[in-house]
């Protein structure tokens, strides 16, 4: 890795420049495992980079379980039943290579996790356990407590670490270099001085998380999840697919929104793993309502199916005080869910409410992008030297993602991303003239103009704008009047964003006013496909259109037009391998009933 101070000249702000073989942009679990699988086979001049701190990613909030048919207790299970439950669960809309590319490998992923010291909880002959999660035919999530997410980084980090792998902390990138056809690297900045940064690279890998947070009501960290992976590539050129697959998870914590202490907690994630260790849901007037909705499956039907339910009560009026239900797993002992549950347990403790004595309440949020940027076999875009894994792209969940997925995801496509890369990458590249001319200096120029600039509106108030916009035009329940009417509005807060008042680079109004830009991209990108999809499938339910329809059983994609729009197309989905059709033949199911 090389590095040097540019001022070009009066006319083009100053910026550093570094030159890299490999550039990761994210540092989660996909971002570390692909920058392990290079380093393993000795690509040396790899930098991983993310917005925030060392070992601080996303990814540490994930926090049931990661799946993979280990067997652990259930040895008829495999990773073709494993690729079953996923095609059905995202409604046959998944592309079929890639979660076999998954499923797959994930028994040897785990296996290799473990090797590397994950603090995974064990059954008593000190095998990962592993526990059901919705949907799932088999326990096949295996965890570590309820913070599987922190202790997979922190395995992942400690191994990048051994290999040295260079890594930058707090820089966001902004704009990828790229002529449509071919990426030659990024442009971005140093979020702590302030600095503009231009990134030379032979290769680039998007890992740069979802964009569940362009909703108000979402389980994501605050600030992170704004679709800043698909924005920069559809930016770049490179195809969106599945945009209007919007997972909501069913059981976010409803608060008292007027109680200061509660309030930050709107929205935050209560884990399936909750109901994965028996908890139970109740509505106000004390009924076990899923018992009508899914008699077989109950609270561990797909999530998708739960949220529908649980909205569905609150709308009916047997919604509880602070618009939600209940959720019960006070029948377990407290030794039991503090130990299965730590994270969880510690949570509501600390806001005066024990789990093992009574019930918590949960309303449906925003939790998972299952659309993002389409890929090719080994993470490929449509621009070449861009990549994009984990959940930055496409195709692995479908209509819907199994809880335990995404993490599987995050692995699994780093390691198969970083061997195909590592094998095509020779060197830094230069950035050619004409990009430089055309896309890297009008852009920095365009940061140095966004700093500092006065204006109307605060990007905070703006963002909130569109959030609301977002649950209320394109949440769990959709029509068409309003998804155009969401188009409208869209609009006016895009307009609204041209007159933005920001602070200086290293302001976190700065940083806002660049996720507005990733946020709007990510916004209309799910609007105009979601009025696109003219039917209900999985996460995506319109109330003008309730049943699915054969004909739309393909990919809704994304590409920018030539004058810069959004040009909507649909593809063909492929037909999975033979043994993975005989898995779904065999129609297996999770009995619901051993639970009990
Ligand atoms: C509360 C919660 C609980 C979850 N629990 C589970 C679970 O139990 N099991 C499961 O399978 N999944 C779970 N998920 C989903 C899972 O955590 C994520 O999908 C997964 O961790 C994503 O990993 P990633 O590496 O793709 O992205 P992330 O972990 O989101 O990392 C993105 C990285 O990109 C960086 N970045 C982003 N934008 C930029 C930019 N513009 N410039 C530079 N860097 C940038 C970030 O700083 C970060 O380093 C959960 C999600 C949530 C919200």
């Amino acid at each position: 890795m090389a590095g040097a101070e540019r001022a070009e000249n009066d006319s083009v702000p100053a910026y550093n420049e570094v030159d890299v073989s490999v550039l990761v942009i994210g540092a989660g679990g996909a971002g570390a495992r692909t920058a392990i699988e290079l380093a393993e086979r000795g690509v040396d001049d790899t930098l991983v980079l993310g917005k925030r701190n060392h070992g601080d990613a996303h990814t540490t909030w994930a926090r049931g379980g990661i799946n993979g048919a280990l067997g652990t207790h259930d040895p008829e299970d495999s990773w073709e039943i494993h690729a079953a439950d996923t095609l059905n669960e995202g409604h046959f809309v998944n592309d079929p290579e890639k979660v076999e590319t998954v499923t797959k490998q994930m028994p040897d992923r785990l296996r290799e996790l473990d090797d590397w010291g994950m603090d995974f909880s064990r059954t008593e002959d000190g095998e990962p356990d592993q526990r059901f999660f919705g949907a799932q035919s088999f326990r096949r999530t295996a965890f570590a407590g309820d913070y599987t997410g922190e202790a997979l980084l922190n395995t992942l980090v400690e191994k990048a670490q051994e290999y040295e792998v260079p890594y930058q902390e707090n820089v966001m990138i902004t704009k990828l270099l790229s002529d449509g056809e071919r990426c030659h690297g990024a442009v971005g900045f140093d979020m702590d001085t302030g600095e503009f940064m231009l990134f030379n690279a032979g290769a680039v890998v998007l890992a740069a998380g979802g964009h569940a947070a362009v909703y108000n009501r979402h389980t994501s960290r605050d600030d992170e999840n704004n679709g800043d992976g698909a924005a920069l590539a559809h930016d770049a050129g490179a195809e969106l697919m599945d945009m209007e697959f919007v997972q909501f998870h069913p059981t976010g914590m409803a608060v008292d929104e007027d109680d200061p202490e509660w309030e930050p907690w709107s929205g935050r994630l209560v884990t399936e793993a909750v109901r994965g260790e028996g908890g139970r849901l109740f509505n106000s007037e004390g009924e076990r309502f899923m018992e009508r909705y899914s008699p077989d499956q109950m609270e561990l039907d797909a999530r998708d199916i739960v949220a529908r339910a649980i909205a569905e009560e609150i709308a009916e009026g047997r919604g509880t005080e602070n618009g939600g239900v209940y959720l019960d797993i006070s029948h377990r002992e407290q030794e039991f869910i503090q130990d299965r549950l730590p994270r969880m347990y510690e949570r509501f403790s600390n806001l005066g409410v024990d789990m093992a004595e009574e019930a918590v309440e949960v309303a449906p949020t925003s939790h998972y992008g299952m659309g993002g940027v389409r890929v090719e076999k080994d993470g490929e875009t449509s621009v070449d030297n861009l990549y994009a894994i984990g959940e930055t792209m496409a195709g692995v969940h479908g209509a819907n993602r199994l809880g335990g997925n995404s993490l599987a995801e995050t692995v699994a496509y780093g390691a198969v991303t970083g061997a195909a890369v590592a094998e095509r990458v020779d060197g830094p590249g230069t950035i050619p003239e004409d990009t430089h001319t055309s896309v890297a200096k009008p852009h920095l120029h365009g940061l140095q103009a966004t700093a500092n600039r006065d204006g109307e509106y605060e990007p905070e108030s703006l963002m909130t704008e569109l959030r609301d916009l977002m649950w209320e035009h394109a949440g769990i329940l959709r029509k068409e009047s309003s998804l155009r009417a969401g188009l409208d509005k869209l609009d006016d807060v895009r307009r609204k964003a041209q007159q933005m008042r920001v602070g200086d680079a290293q302001s976190q109004s700065f940083e806002f006013a660049i996720d507005m830009g990733f946020m709007l991209t990510a916004s209309e990108a799910i609007l105009r496909s979601a009025l696109e999809r003219t039917e209900s499938r999985g996460a995506h339910y319109r109330t003008d259109h309730t049943e699915k329809d054969k004909q739309l059983q393909c990919n809704i994609c994304i590409e920018q037009s030539d004058l810069g729009g959004m040009v909507l197309s649909t593809e063909p989905v492929d037909e999975p391998s033979e043994s993975v059709r005989a898995a779904v033949n065999e129609g297996h199911e999770l009995d619901y009933h051993q639970l009990e």
